[in-house]
């Protein structure tokens, strides 16, 4: 097996080293049908196509985590697991990398995939709930759960009822997380987000200009896209700032970062982190922030 590295995922990541596609179909047969020659003449997919990127998926999660069932529904966001599992270790060293199910963690924006309290609860055994607006997809992610059995006690899907909170609603009287965690809807329109996916799909060399890589509308965006949906966040985290350790959210704009650390100083956070990632030429990064005074790790 080849072992070459792909450059700056986090060093806790299975998913850096280069795709085994023989031992994938081993584990799971139906990712035959996807695995062809590359450029160079090795195995590969192709990662324009969401329905090539999903049997790759359902072939890492059984492979990886023994993980038998997952699926999103048509049209519903493909996630890149490499990505996805790349923020939960980051996570998981913001809590010194502890394990077990009373290391509680709030994903705000499961979606369908509920791909992070999957990855979550295989990696670490973090209990996890995992809030969403769309009932569609809160519907699969509980159907989701309920079928892998050795995940299924560590994880809660719950609605979130109005689209502009994060934590009300979700959070009850006297809950408490260690973290929460968010992949916030990032266009500010619905035609913003069909061009974003039209250009991620050139970018990766696709042909099918027009449909749809993955991704619902209200996956893909909300009123004042992303800047609005972390700001509002961060307003209303100071109500929960009893409740939960670090909140932490993806921040896909750099650009972004300066008002929201603003904001954050407003709000009078105690601390406050950036936390860079990289996956080959694609850098994100998330935002970490918390109230109150913690002793020193
Ligand atoms: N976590 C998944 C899905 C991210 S897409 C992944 O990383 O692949 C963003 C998700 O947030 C969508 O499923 C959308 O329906 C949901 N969402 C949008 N606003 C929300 C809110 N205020 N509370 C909870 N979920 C929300």
């Amino acid at each position: 097996m080849s072992v070459e590295a792909k450059n700056g995922l986090h060093p806790r990541n299975r998913f850096r080293t280069r795709y085994d596609f023989p031992q994938l179909i081993a584990c799971s047969p139906p990712m035959a049908a996807w695995v062809k020659p590359n450029a160079h003449g090795e195995h590969s997919i192709d990662f324009a196509d969401p329905q090539a990127v999903k049997a790759l998926n359902q072939a890492l999660l059984k492979q990886a985590y023994g993980l038998q069932h997952w699926d999103i529904p048509p049209g519903y966001l493909c996630p890149p697991i490499p990505g996805r599992s790349d923020y939960i270790h980051h996570l998981a060293d913001l809590i010194s990398a502890r394990h077990g199910p009373e290391v509680r963690v709030l994903d705000i924006g499961t979606g369908a995939n509920c791909i992070y309290p999957l990855i979550g609860a295989c990696e670490y055994g973090w209990s996890f709930v995992g809030a969403e607006v769309d009932s569609v997809a809160l519907r699969w992610a509980k159907k989701l759960v309920a079928s892998n059995p050795s995940v299924a006690g560590l994880i809660e899907c719950r609605p979130q009822p109005s689209a502009t909170k994060c934590f009300q609603g979700v959070i009850q009287a006297g809950e408490r997380f260690d973290l929460t965690m968010c992949n916030p809807p990032f266009h500010a329109s619905a035609a913003e987000a069909t061009a974003g996916n039209q250009r991620k799909l050139r970018n990766l060399g696709g042909k099918k200009d027009g449909l749809n890589f993955g991704g619902k509308a209200g996956e893909l965006w909300c009123e004042g896209g992303e800047l609005a949906f972390i700001r509002r966040m961060i307003e209303e985290s100071v109500g929960f700032a009893t409740n939960c350790g670090w909140f932490t959210t993806l921040v896909s704009k750099s650009d972004h970062l300066p008002r929201l650390q603003k904001t954050l100083r407003q709000m009078k956070a105690d601390e406050v982190r950036v936390i860079e990632m990289a996956q080959g030429q694609k850098k994100s990064r998330f935002l970490a922030w918390r109230f109150g005074k913690h002793p020193a790790p």
